[in-house]
């Protein structure tokens, strides 16, 4: 690399495939540890082995350790992860460092030892404070065993701390889900990610309602849902920065949003797909294959392919979409080479009649209803 030409930066995502036990909704790449003795470790091996194999020649500007459930290793093993993250990286001095941790995983030591190893970030699922909502969700622990990890987490010195919440579970009650915001918003995290549930399809909870179990709360409450969260939020002092997402200023989650920008992200790990430039690859999701490969190839790459443009034209603005500042027509057309509304006049023209998106100061933008009603707006420009 010339001294004159800085080098590409993109964030890491770094994958792990393990949890304490499937949650009922969960379709991620995600399995139960127990039981698999010598797995962490060999796992941990490979993984560090495509780090330092895919991230050569650039610098990384965020990391975000994710799963799966990365506190569910042993201490030891969380140790050599981030260590052989910074080792076999080159991480930028300021980077934003998140690690995902979930209640019951995470002990005092756990961290003490994420704090210190530089992780700046812990982004913690709690997903409701009911007793109810959890076990029709299929988590493991209680509203106490969240407060204990955040309380840990404090202790250990992190102040940018996320919460993941759910709504639209199966039972919840507007009241149930006013009371969840309220019981978090006074623990004043720096960041709040809030989801609409969505049934996958291969999930027991997709079975359960499928079969009658369970039945969804319905649009009208999903909505109702929906905009006070937006207004308990705002009123809080969160900003509300992507259709899911609602931070302290400064707090937005970096890594985050070079996902909705479409930038650069390198993905490692079994099931990660990164993206560079307009080349997209997923890797192989079985972990013991995952390691077979990586010990053959130094690569688990299964699938790679360039983003037609068609595709790279959706992405843009579906990703961009998603962030409430909206799609910005100056870098619309400086990525496709061409004007938004020459491509999409009618689409758009549409979709402002049906009061769901907007143009205002050279930024298209989802309107209030257009923020719950998305995915329709997305469709749209598939
Ligand atoms: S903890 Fe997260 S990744 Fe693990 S099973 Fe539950 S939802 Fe899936």
């Amino acid at each position: 690399m010339s001294e004159l030409m800085p080098e590409p930066t993109a964030g890491l995502y770094v994958h792990i495939p393990f949890c304490l036990s499937k949650c009922r909704y969960c379709d991620f790449n995600s399995s139960p540890l127990a039981g698999r003795s010598g797995l962490a470790g060999a796992y941990l091996d490979a993984l560090l082995e495509e780090i330092a194999a895919r991230c050569r020649g650039r610098k990384i500007s965020t990391v975000f350790a994710g799963g799966g459930t990365p506190t569910v290793l042993a201490e030891k093993e969380l140790e050599k992860l981030i260590r052989g993250i910074f080792k076999n990286a080159c991480i930028d001095k300021n980077a934003e460092f998140s690690c995902e941790a979930n209640p019951g995983t995470l002990t005092a030591a756990k961290a003490k030892l994420l704090f210190e190893l530089g992780v700046n970030r812990l982004s913690l699922g709690l997903q409701s404070t009911e007793a109810k909502i959890l076990k029709v969700l299929g988590r493991v622990h209680s509203w106490p065993d969240f407060l204990k990890s955040y309380d840990f987490a404090g202790k250990a010195g992190f102040t940018n701390i996320n919460v993941d919440l759910i709504f639209g579970v199966p039972g919840q009650t507007l009241f149930g889900l006013k009371r969840d915001i309220c019981k978090v918003k006074e623990l004043k995290p720096a960041h709040i990610s809030i989801y609409n549930l969505i049934l996958e399809e291969g999930t027991q909870m997709h079975a359960d309602v499928k079969n009658g179990l369970y039945a969804l709360p319905g649009e009208d409450l999903d909505a109702d849902m929906y905009y006070m969260i937006k207004e308990m939020l705002e009123t809080a002092g969160y900003v509300h920065y992507e259709i899911s997402n609602f931070a302290r200023p400064g707090k937005e989650c970096r890594h985050n949003i070079i996902y909705w920008k479409a930038q650069d992200y390198i993905g490692t790990g079994a099931g990660a797909s990164g993206k560079l430039g307009k080349e997209r690859s997923d890797n192989i999701e079985d972990p013991e294959q995952y390691i077979v490969l990586i010990k053959k190839n130094k690569n688990a790459i299964i699938r790679s392919q360039k983003l037609s443009r068609k595709e790279e034209l959706s992405e843009t603005i579906f990703l961009g979409l998603r962030m409430l500042e909206g799609l910005s027509l100056t870098t619309f057309k400086e990525r496709t080479g061409k004007d938004f509304f020459v491509l999409f006049e009618k689409e758009f023209k549409k979709l402002s009649g049906l009061e769901l998106l907007k143009e205002e100061n050279g930024f298209i933008k989802l309107t209030g209803k257009g923020l719950f009603l998305s995915n329709e707006v997305f469709v749209e420009f598939v």
